[in-house]
């Protein structure tokens, strides 16, 4: 059989599409009529990363990094390691929509990997990210890059939300993000991670952590 990788975009990129955008899944848009497989297997799983990286992009509250720093470690077993922060992306702000291009910082994470091959980056940020299709975005990825990006602004809530559901919000997705980059896609379990949040109650009913499934198809069981 031959090797179906990269299928879930054709340039590997995997936005977690807002809420206004019911019934959008742009994993399950891309897969080929007829394939009812596994979603989570038709992307080949990355070895392990040795290390990852995360990069704080604006303002983002210092123990919440650190402890969703301890959740991506606790998914993936390796090292996980913050880099210098970084400024607001106000080269990826679209004064139209008031928002911040998630592609664009995706691109301007590309070079902290430099010399770090198979290393991925994971950009926190308390900017409010966009895709063009989509009203907001929690988070996106691009698997050829290993760059994620992912953003606090729409799991803050009003009223706001307590320290600890916020940083459960946010573990998920980073968590999320990060599996997309080790190559799995959707999960159906509403309970794991890679179940596609649509609004703030579906990462409310997650954890942040991969159901047995998807750590087995990410090479991370055992
Ligand atoms: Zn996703
Ligand atoms: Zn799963």
């Amino acid at each position: 059989m031959a090797p179906n990788f990269g299928e879930a975009s054709s340039n590997g990129r995997t936005a977690d599409f807002g809420s206004a955008h019911e019934g959008s899944n742009p994993s399950a848009s891309a897969t080929p009529a007829g394939r009812t497989g596994n979603l989570r297997s038709e992307l080949r799983s990355a070895a392990r990363p040795r290390q990852a990286l995360i990069a704080v992009l604006g303002t983002v509250e210092a123990p919440l990094l650190s402890q969703v720093a301890a959740a991506l470690r606790a998914v993936v077993g390796c090292e996980v390691t913050r880099l210098p922060g970084l400024d607001r992306p106000g080269y990826a702000f679209n004064k139209d929509r008031g928002q911040y291009h998630a592609a664009a910082i995706l691109r301007r994470l590309v070079p902290l990997r430099a010399g770090k091959d198979g290393v991925p980056v994971v950009g926190i940020t308390d900017a409010d990210l966009f895709v063009p299709d989509a009203p907001f975005v929690f988070g996106d990825s691009d698997r050829s890059d290993l760059t994620a990006v992912v953003s606090v602004a729409r799991m803050r809530g009003e009223p706001r939300v307590g320290q600890e559901q916020l940083l459960r919000r946010l573990s998920s997705e980073a968590v999320h993000e990060l599996g997309h980059l080790l190559g799995l896609l959707h999960c159906q379990d509403a309970r794991c991670a890679m179940f596609q949040s649509q609004r703030v109650s579906d990462l409310d009913r997650k954890q942040p952590g991969l159901c047995g499934t998807c750590r087995a198809a990410a090479g991370l069981a055992g």
